[in-house]
This record gives C-alpha cells, structure tokens and sequence, in this order.
C-alpha cells in the first residue's frame, strides 16, 4: 500500500508492481495498449481520461491503481445492472469490494456504509445519484480514498449521447471533499466535443488523455444481402450451437416471429423487448447471462449494462437507424478479446422500414433531419465495398491508423470483381439528365425504361438514358444506384426522401478518367479452431455449474479465453496453468484444481497434440520494465518465438493475438534493427513492384494499392515492403 506520489516516483519499480498485480490477481503478463499510462498517471495524482474501445481493458485502469493506493477506491457508473457483476468479479479474486445503490434496501446499504467507514473495502461502486445523500457524502469526506473513476465518462458530458444530468452535477458536489483524491474518467465512446467536456469538468491536463481509438481487431464484420434471413440465422446458429450470441431486431414484432421460429426449430433462445413485462424481461437476461440459454433476441431495449464478456456474435436481423447504434450493439460481442463476428442482415426494404420508424419518432424536426442524415451513412455501410471496420472509424473521425482488416465480408472477399464503369457512367449521365433533382427509386424507373406515370409527367421517357439499363431489374439497378452512393461517385443528401447528385469523383468517372469495380465474388469460409472443442464445451459446462453454486455469472469464473487458453495447452500441474492468460495466482488458489481434473482425465483417453510451450515463451523473453517499453516486450516476445523457428499461426494461437498482430510485432522488431530474415515475407521482384504501385499512387490505404497489383500479392507481403522501405509506420 501506498499514498499517491509525484511523477518522478512512478519509475520502474512501481510499474513492476503494477505487473505483478496484474499477473498475480488478473492472469495477464503484460498491458494492453493505454493501461499502463493511464495506471502511471493515476499512481502519480494527474487525473487522466482515458478513451478505450470496449473490451479493451477499462477496469484494469483503476482496479490496479486501487489495489495500490491507500484507502477505498470510488467508481462511479451509470449502469446499476453492471455493478454487481465487477463486484463479483473482484470478490471472486479476493478483493473486497462492494456496491451502494438502489437495488439494495435500506438496512442493506446502511449495513454497507458502516462497512465503508471502518475501511472494509477496498473498492466501492455507486451511481451517481448515490452523492445526492448528505449521509454519503459525510461519510467520503471523513475516510481515505484511493482514487475516484468515472465509468461511462461519456454519460457526464452534455454532447454524450447518453447525456445524464445527475451525472454532470456529480463533480461539483465532489469537489466538497476536503481531500479529493486522483480521478480517472473511462469511456468508450468520445467524440471531440465531450473529450473537451470531460477535461474541463474533471480538470484533466490533455497531457492525461490516452486514446486508443475505437477499432476492436477481435471482430469480423459482415454485411450480408438476403430475403431469406431466418434461413440464414438458423444455419448460422445450427453451426455454433456452443456460443452465445444476441439477435437484434428492428422491432417488437421482428423479435417475436424470430423467437417462435427458432424455439419451434428447438434452439436454446431467449428473448428481450419493452412490450414484455419486467419480470420476463429479468428471467430473459438472467438466463442468458447465466448460459441457461445461448441466444438473446432482443431490439435495442436490450444491452445497456450488459456486460457477458463471451458473446461470439452480433446478429442484425436488419439494418439499423444508425451507426452510432450498429457499432455500440455490434460491439457487445467479443469483449473478452476472443475472435467474434458482427453480421448485418441487409434488405432494401430496411431502409423503409428505418425511415417509418424516424418519421414515427416524436422527435423534433431538425432532430429528424439529423436522424435521416445518419440513416444514410449506415446505408451505404451495407453498400460499401471497402473495409468495414475501417469505413465505421472513418464515420468516428477516429484517429488511429487505418489497416484493412483482411476479416470482414470485404476484406475476405475472393478477389472476383467486375468492371461495372460502363453502368456507372449510365447511372451518372441519367441523374446529371433529370436535373439532379430525384431519388434513386425515379432515376432506376427512368434507367429500366418503366412506363410509371411520374416518368411520363417528368417527360423522362424523352430522355437518351430512358431504358438504357433495361436488361436489369429495378431492384438491381437501385442497389447499383446504392452502391455508387456508398462508394462516393453520388450524394444522397441528408433528407427523408435523398436527392441524387453528382460528386466530383462522378465527373472523372464520366470522362473515363476513372474506373468502377464492384465484387462479384463470394465471401471466404470461416477459419478453424486451434483446439479440441469437445474439451472446450466440457469446461464450458463445468464452468457454469461453479457459477451456479457461487450465484456468479460464469464469465466471472473464467473468460472464454482462458477456457481456450486450458484446451490449446492441456496443463497438468498449477505451474503450466499459471503461465496461462487470465489465471493469476488469486483465481488458482480459488479455481485451478477444479479445473486441472478435467483436462488429466481428457489427456488420459486422448492422444495429446504436440503442446505449445506457452512457459518458455514468457519467461525465457525480456520482461517489461517500464510504461515506454510495454509495446516492445510484447513485439519482442513475438519476435523470439519467430527466431525461434514458430511459424507465425503458432505463435498467435499462442499468445491469443492475431496473426496480423504477430506480423506486426515481427515487422516492428525488424525495423527497429533486429536482424529479420526479410525474403520470408517478399522477394526482390515482388518488393521493386510494390515499391513502384505505391510511388505511383498518392492512395495511402493498402486496398487500392492491392487492388493496383497483379494477383497473388498479399496484405501481408505489402504491409512488410512498405514498412522496411518507411512508406508505413508500425
Ligand atoms: P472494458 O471495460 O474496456 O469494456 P474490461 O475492463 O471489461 O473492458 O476488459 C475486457 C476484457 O479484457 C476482460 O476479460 C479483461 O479481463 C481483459 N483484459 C483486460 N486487461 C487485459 C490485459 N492486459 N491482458 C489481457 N486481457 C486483459
């Protein structure tokens, strides 16, 4: 234990600390990008922000300094319905923790206040209404406090999209304690106006602001175009009747039909809307955080708070009203780091449906435009050929550094494409002839040469592009239309009813001086797994019977991760599990052995696959020092294994990263001097001709340039020409 102390102090031997910690309580050997300043500049009294996607590790970021600091550390959130399961989380390592809040009565929470003023716990959780209590806050200002964090930070700014007033006047009844400790504001989703907000209100130096951006790597992002999508949902969740996964819907009745038809079809499907009574709606959640049932369908009531750590995937039964919403419900999946996929479902009829549901709202009317507005950039999300991922951090304006992903429906495309410049030049010169004044439903009747009475009053059956595209349908041609909007060559304006006009890339497309390519491929299949599912499912299920018995829910016990961490290395001993992601040595003393026995007896009656030796890896390798050298660590321990002789696939099954990470941290170590056997990755011919499509181009993303050279040159031999020859930073 320790009183905060000044920044000289934070060197290395605290920040080895805060790595033992780490490892001894929380399993990891090593922090993921952010954690380690934001712990610096808590450890040090410099209140920080920090802006980290969701499951990239928020609670880490106060737990650790928490642990570290004298007297109880706040952390106030907005979700109640989270609150309970961080509390288990951190009791279920041995940490005393405890939350204050409504759900309790009042015997309870005076039994906890009397708890918290004689120093019992070590973290506390409240919401914020909680600091409305004279007796509360009496009590805050008379013991120690280790720290104070503000989870969903967002919520406290006035340009939030989940702006809760309560939460705002938070801070200045805080600012009533004589001896206000550090403060550390959390939040996932920041734009720039309330990153500004939020340093204003907690006075936090820009110095102290660690953004890491919003792209979670750990997620495949497909758009799928189809009529038949119950068809579709069925044979996906048939395929991964182990996982758990949310169905989301656009409406009550959407998730109704859903739910019968799946139930009727004997899944194990729960659901979730506001038409349910409370009580349903509870037993719905509790079964489906509880792994009584796999499958949630829900509409968007269903989420806030909602913190299972293991869903494998985000199913949109449609499209929905915005990206803003696609993006925060798409990213419930996967926030234990584990590969997961986030599937849109797309039919043009959705976007009648969406516009339906906007001009239903009772929203204002300039609120309304905003809403059509947003409605168009999600739109044309499900018409894009580009990468996804990277299209929804261009929508953020986020900072990062794009790569694409090479995982999602674009990105694992085939290859096929057509030349589709001719068509496009139809589309163009047609809207350019009707004036550039109407929608893509009367420019696809003018193309296919309908005799509709609008066309005839218009007189656009006079016109030289009348039928010229008639060997279409019209649905095909408005999808085409679609797709020329979201690939840029269209505007579509931001109202109700969008008006077609042309951009500047539409006149270069006219006068041929640019080309239109659309995929015409299928999208790859899904990659295999690295272990013995059977094993997997057996823990899974041993897993949710300790849950059962401690009334936790069974994330709490292990992640998913772990899970597979135990099925990849078949340890046999409390050693070999130790080495493991997400086992340190509070969760074995509680855990491990119910957890060794089942894995003795599958090695048992089981030829045991060659074992990657996960031990030797950490510990043979430079440990980390220092805040500075937290990325090298972890690219060098990648580089060894390499020099090693591991194939790259080896080393990110290994160390649970993707293979993209592994190049990553290979490409690093060689360019930071490491001797790197470049002609691994490319030959002289292929690095002259990438050298020369890149000098050629001003197009800094890696699409067009793949696009721009011959077959069979990877994502990955690009990636490493343009990094040795220093046209792309790592
Ligand atoms: P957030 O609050 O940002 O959504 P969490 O704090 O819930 O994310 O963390 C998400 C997951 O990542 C948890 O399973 C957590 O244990 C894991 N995690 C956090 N830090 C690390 C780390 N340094 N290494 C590996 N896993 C980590």
């Amino acid at each position: 234990m320790m009183f905060p102390i000044s920044d000289e102090k934070v060197g290395v031997a605290m920040f080895k600390e805060a790595t033992d910690l780490l490892q001894e309580y929380f399993g990891y050997d090593s922090f993921r990008p952010g954690q380690d300043s934001v712990i610096q500049y808590t450890l040090s009294s410099h209140n920080s922000l920090a802006i980290m996607p969701t499951g990239g590790g928020k609670s880490i970021c106060y737990q650790i300094p928490g642990l570290m600091l004298d007297g109880t550390a706040i952390v106030i959130s907005p979700l109640i319905s989270l609150m309970k399961d961080q509390v288990d989380a951190l009791t279920s390592l041995g940490i005393p923790a405890t939350y204050i809040n409504s759900s309790l009565t009042q015997a309870e929470q005076d039994d906890r206040l009397q708890q918290l003023r004689k120093g019992n716990y070590q973290f506390l959780y409240i919401a914020p209404e909680r600091l409305e209590s004279a007796a509360f806050m009496n009590t805050l200002s008379s013991i120690p406090l280790a720290l104070i964090a503000f989870d969903e930070a967002h919520c406290i700014s006035q340009w939030g999209h989940d702006f809760r007033p309560s939460y705002r006047s938070v801070v200045a009844t805080l600012k009533q304690i004589p001896s206000l400790p550090v403060m550390v504001a959390l939040t996932a989703t920041a734009t720039k106006e309330v990153i500004q907000d939020i340093q204003q209100l907690l006075n936090i130096n820009p110095n102290y602001v660690v953004n890491t951006g919003f792209a979670r790597n750990n997620l495949s992002f497909h758009v799928v175009t189809r009529q038949d999508r119950t068809d579709y949902i069925s044979q996906y969740v048939r395929n991964r009747q182990y996982d758990s996964g949310i169905i989301y819907t656009a409406t009550r009745k959407q998730a109704d039909q859903l739910y019968d038809r799946l139930e009727k079809a004997g899944l194990s499907v729960t659901k979730y809307h506001a038409g349910l009574s409370e009580d349903k709606r509870k037993q719905a959640q509790q079964a489906f955080i509880n792994e009584e049932k796999l499958l949630m369908i829900a509409t968007n009531a269903f989420g806030m708070g909602i913190d299972k750590s293991n869903v494998r995937y985000v199913i949109h039964y449609s499209m929905p009203m915005n990206i803003e919403s696609y993006y925060q419900e798409a990213g419930r999946a996967g926030r234990d780091g584990e590969q997961s996929d986030c599937i849109l479902l797309f039919s043009r009829q959705d976007i009648q449906l969406q516009k339906f549901l906007i001009e239903q709202s009772n929203l204002e009317e300039h609120k309304k435009a905003q809403e059509y507005k947003k409605l168009q950039a999600m739109t044309n999300y499900c018409h894009t050929s580009s990468c996804l991922p990277t299209f929804i951090l261009d929508y953020f304006q986020d900072p990062s550094e794009r790569i694409d992903c090479g995982s999602c429906s674009n990105c694992q495309h085939d290859g096929e494409r057509a030349d589709r410049t001719k068509e496009a030049q139809m589309v163009l010169s047609c809207v350019k002839r009707m004036g550039e004044r109407f929608g893509a439903g009367l420019v696809a009747k003018v193309l296919k040469g309908s005799s509709d009475k609008k066309v005839k009053s218009f007189r656009f059956d006079d016109l030289t592009t009348y039928g010229l595209m008639r060997q279409y349908t019209e649905k095909e041609i408005t999808n085409f239309i679609h797709f020329l909007v979201a690939e840029g060559y269209l505007d579509a304006g931001e109202d109700r009813f969008p008006i077609l006009k042309l951009t500047t890339a539409a006149a270069d497309v006219l006068k041929g001086q640019i080309q239109v390519w659309m995929k015409t491929g299928v999208v790859k299949s899904e990659a295999q797994t690295d272990y013995d599912e059977a094993l997997f499912e057996e823990l899974r299920q041993l897993r949710r019977q300790v849950a059962e018995e401690k009334a936790v829910p069974p994330y709490v016990i292990f992640s998913d991760a772990t899970l597979k961490e135990i099925c990849r290395y078949l340890p046999t001993s409390e050693q070999e599990m130790l080495v493991l992601k997400g086992v340190g040595a509070k969760k074995f003393e509680q855990y491990g052995e119910i957890f060794l026995e089942p894995v003795s007896a599958w090695l048992e009656t089981h030829e045991a696959p060659p074992r990657p030796p996960a031990a030797s890896v950490s510990s043979a390798l430079p440990k980390k020092e220092s805040s500075s050298s937290t990325g090298e660590a972890s690219h060098l321990v990648s580089y060894q294994a390499f020099i090693d002789g591991k194939t790259i696939a080896l080393i990110a099954a290994e160390r649970s990263i993707t293979e993209r990470t592994v190049l990553t941290h290979l490409l690093k170590a060689g360019k930071e001097g490491q001797p790197l056997d470049w002609s691994l990755f490319f030959n002289e011919e292929e690095e002259q001709t990438i050298i020369e499509a890149r000098t050629d181009s001003d197009e800094q993303k890696l699409k067009p340039l793949k696009e721009a050279l011959p077959e069979g040159y990877t994502y990955d031999m690009i990636r490493a020409v343009l990094v040795k020859n220093g046209f792309m930073e790592v």
